[in-house]
């Protein structure tokens, strides 16, 4: 028996194609909840709650039933988000049964950089006092860093009566990209975020240039946390490159005592590697990317392949890194029948085009 939560929002959604888009939820949603499809009818289950999408009458009828109004709030923007996005360029509304007032959105945090320092040549990290830290502890790790304009009152986004974030444009734009809590520190309320330096000739690096040009006072928000828990197994399997060593860093820093941990890591050489503390016992290899033929492709994906195989199928496989690297382990461990509960696979970049806003 599923449980019912006092928490419930109905709506509307009135699509071009109503099935082909009940299908395009389905494929994408199955990355970040439990997807039940029975013909027209899909349920979308994750630790926020649930929404019910059925097609009737070239419709969706949408119920959602989450256990607070947080996460009813988070999931409805979800839903909204992703429906509009699907939909492209072809027409498209939504009617939610209540009305989305234009409040700011109740996971933003307003924080404040306290400092900034080099962990190695090319990680920064960028501290910031934050009044609640609490929901950032356990749980989820990734936020959305929000950068307003240097030298201009910031303007944070607020909800559309669509369900959908309205993000302030022109002068007020805000930098957005996504970021993982490196640390929480409950003491002195401050959260730790590492940011990779990677400049590029004749490309900006919008988010890597924040932490390098920051300073103490300086404001910013953080929405979230969300997406991408920190895993709990008694084995893991750890692959990544520098953007994910921030969250493996966590990761192993927080484990259960005697977890089994092996991680690969990719960075550029022996200059850019880190401690890191755990209370479980960590194998960890590095890789050097500038110990790498001239034009090798896909070196982390082969190790981490060749790693999944000498794993155990109980093994957690956390991998996060480069588009095409993520993807191609994705469907290696697809084709394996890897267990979907016992693996986490996302990119965290993509070469020439690389920043998230959605997700
Ligand atoms: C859930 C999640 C969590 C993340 N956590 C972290 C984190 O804790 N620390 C961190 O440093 N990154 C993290 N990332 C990655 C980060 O969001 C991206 O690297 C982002 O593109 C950086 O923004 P930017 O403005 O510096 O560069 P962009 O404007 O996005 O891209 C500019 C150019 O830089 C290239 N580029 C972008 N990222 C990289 C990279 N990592 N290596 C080499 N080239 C790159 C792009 O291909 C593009 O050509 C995370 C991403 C996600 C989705």
């Amino acid at each position: 028996m599923s449980m019912v939560h006092e928490f419930q929002l109905s709506g509307i959604a009135y699509p071009q194609d109503p099935a082909h888009m009940l299908d395009e939820i389905c494929d994408h949603f199955v990355e970040h909840a439990e997807v039940l499809r029975n013909a027209d009818h899909a349920v979308l289950k994750s630790p926020f709650g649930t929404a019910s999408i059925r097609l009737q009458d070239e419709r969706l009828l949408i119920d959602l039933d989450c256990p607070s109004e947080h996460s009813l709030q988070m999931v409805r923007t979800s839903i909204a988000e992703h429906l509009y996005y699907f939909a492209g360029e072809t027409a498209f509304d939504i009617a939610w049964a209540q009305p989305v007032s234009a409040a700011l959105l109740p996971n933003m945090h307003e924080v404040m950089v306290t400092a900034a320092e080099d962990v190695t040549p090319h990680m920064r990290r960028v501290k910031v006092s934050c009044v609640d830290v609490t929901p950032f502890i356990g749980g989820d790790m990734h936020v959305r860093v929000l950068v307003p304009p240097k030298g201009r009152q910031p303007v944070w986004p607020r909800y559309r009566t669509d369900g959908r974030i309205a993000w302030p444009d022109g002068e007020d734009e805000l930098l957005v990209r996504a970021y993982t809590i490196r640390a929480v520190d409950v003491e002195r309320r401050e959260l730790w975020i590492d940011f990779f330096q990677h400049p590029m000739p004749n490309i900006k690096t919008p988010g890597a240039d924040f932490a390098r040009d920051c300073q103490p006072g300086d404001r910013l928000a953080l929405l979230g946390p969300g997406s991408g828990g920190l895993p709990v197994s008694s084995r893991m399997l750890l692959v990544g490159d520098e953007s994910a060593l921030p969250a493996i860093a966590r990761i192993v820093a927080e484990v259960a005592p005697g977890t089994d941990i092996e991680a690969i890591i990719e960075v550029e050489d022996s200059r850019e590697e880190q401690p890191l503390p755990t209370e479980g016992t960590l194998k960890v290899r590095w890789l050097h990317r500038s110990r790498y033929p001239l034009g090798a492709n896909g070196m982390l994906a082969d190790q981490a392949k060749a790693a999944i195989v000498a794993s155990g199928p109980d093994t957690f496989v956390w991998v996060a890194c480069e588009k095409e690297d993520a993807r191609s382990v994705r469907s290696f461990l697809k084709e394996r029948k890897h267990d979907r509960k016992s693996m986490y696979v996302a990119w965290y970049w993509e070469k020439e085009m690389g920043h998230f806003r959605k997700g």
